[in-house]
């Protein structure tokens, strides 16, 4: 397959993916599968990233830089996501490296 006709298959996935984390992290009150499926679902969505920027032709030094740079991201993301036990929000801080320590809807300690 071609770059052009990889690109609009990775749009569609990618949007699909914002979909489904919008419905699950940011709608669901579940706080218990949130914090089980954050972690795998970034590290997801960074290894579909990465595995389509090599798909669309990208390897020696683009590759390189972008892979620590996914990996950074992923981990910066995983780390500040808190969800908050007493009334389910997803706390996303704004400042990734300090991430919020109280719930910003109910004030409850984050853990
Ligand atoms: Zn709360």
């Amino acid at each position: 397959m071609s770059s052009e006709e990889i690109f609009p298959i990775f749009f569609g996935v990618w949007i699909l993916l914002g979909v489904l984390s919008f419905l699950l992290f940011f709608m669901s009150k579940n706080t218990k599968l949130k914090k089980k499926l954050w972690p795998p679902f970034v590290i997801f969505a960074g290894l579909l990233f990465i595995g389509f920027g090599y798909a669309m032709g990208f390897d020696g030094e683009p590759l390189f830089i972008m892979v620590p740079m996914v990996v950074l991201i992923s981990f910066l993301n995983i780390r500040s996501a808190k969800f908050c036990d007493s009334c389910g929000k997803t706390n996303m801080n704004q400042n990734l490296l300090s991430p919020a320590k109280f719930c910003s809807k109910c004030g409850e300690e984050l853990l």
